[in-house]
């Protein structure tokens, strides 16, 4: 955590820069709920990792996105809503990257390890997903992924220094300025207050995608290993710390 405040200053600036160079969010109109999964399944088909679309139950209609793997039934379910612009797009492909860590994880493992909602590996997979639906896509490999990530970013850093003042400051105001490091018009976001409770959600978001980064950094420059390596990753469910992933995904949101 510490290493991650001490880099506020790099982080805020790219996250600046990134949200400036972004484009519009529209959805193309060859994509539909169907065509999406099923490019899902041709990618992770091609990376041979263990891909079985048919155990996974798809629940529509619901107003959000998320996933859930139920223990007694060995099952994933995935809760999805018809995607409206590119930013759902990556969101099903987020879900669909949870659900696909499961079907590749070592099901021997005991329960605390599998159980992996509170942990960056598992957010680390999903962010991978959404990096290679961008890249399925032909959009840049960040496209719309930073979009997405800043408010996890202004979560820790508020939350962060707000906890170093044992409390004494306003959270809304410390909120407030670490928003204004990054926009020039400050949008309306519920202050982190009310994720306090959930213990720091936003950090497994970010070491998640500073492992995304890292995981895509490693494949770039060894392509041929591609799915043999994520799948080393997948299988040992929450285990791993991954380290220096972290740190090479750092340096490349920061450098890129
Ligand atoms: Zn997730």
């Amino acid at each position: 955590m510490n290493f991650v405040y001490s880099k506020k200053k790099e982080i805020l600036e790219t996250l600046r820069r990134k949200l400036n160079e972004q484009s519009k969010n529209y959805l193309h109109s060859d994509l539909n709920l169907n065509s999406i999964i099923r490019d899902i399944e041709v990618t992770t088909k091609e990376m041979r990792l263990n891909c079985n679309f048919n155990q996974i139950q798809i629940l529509y209609n619901s107003n959000r996105f998320s996933m859930y793997f139920n223990y007694k039934e060995q099952k994933s379910f995935i809760l999805l809503k018809t995607p409206k612009d590119y930013i759902d797009v990556l969101k099903i492909w987020h879900e669909f990257g949870h659900a696909i860590h499961y079907q590749n994880m070592d099901n021997s493992l005991s329960f605390v390890f599998t159980k992996l909602h509170n942990l960056h590996n598992m957010e680390g997979i999903a962010i991978l997903y959404q990096l290679l639906g961008n890249k399925y896509y032909n959009h840049p490999l960040d496209y719309k992924i930073y979009n997405m990530m800043w408010w996890a970013f202004v979560e820790f850093f508020s939350l962060f220094e707000w906890l170093n003042a044992i409390k004494q400051k306003n959270i809304s105001d410390i909120f407030m300025r670490n928003l204004q490091f990054i926009f020039e018009k400050v949008p309306t976001y519920p202050c982190p207050i009310r994720y306090f409770n959930r213990g720091f959600k936003s950090f497994r978001y970010i070491l998640g995608l500073f492992l995304a980064l890292g995981i895509s950094d490693y494949l770039h420059e060894n392509p041929r290993i591609s799915g043999e390596y994520i799948k080393e990753i997948m299988y040992s469910g929450g285990i791993n710390k991954n380290n220096e992933l972290i740190i090479k995904g750092y340096q490349n949101m920061v450098n890129s």
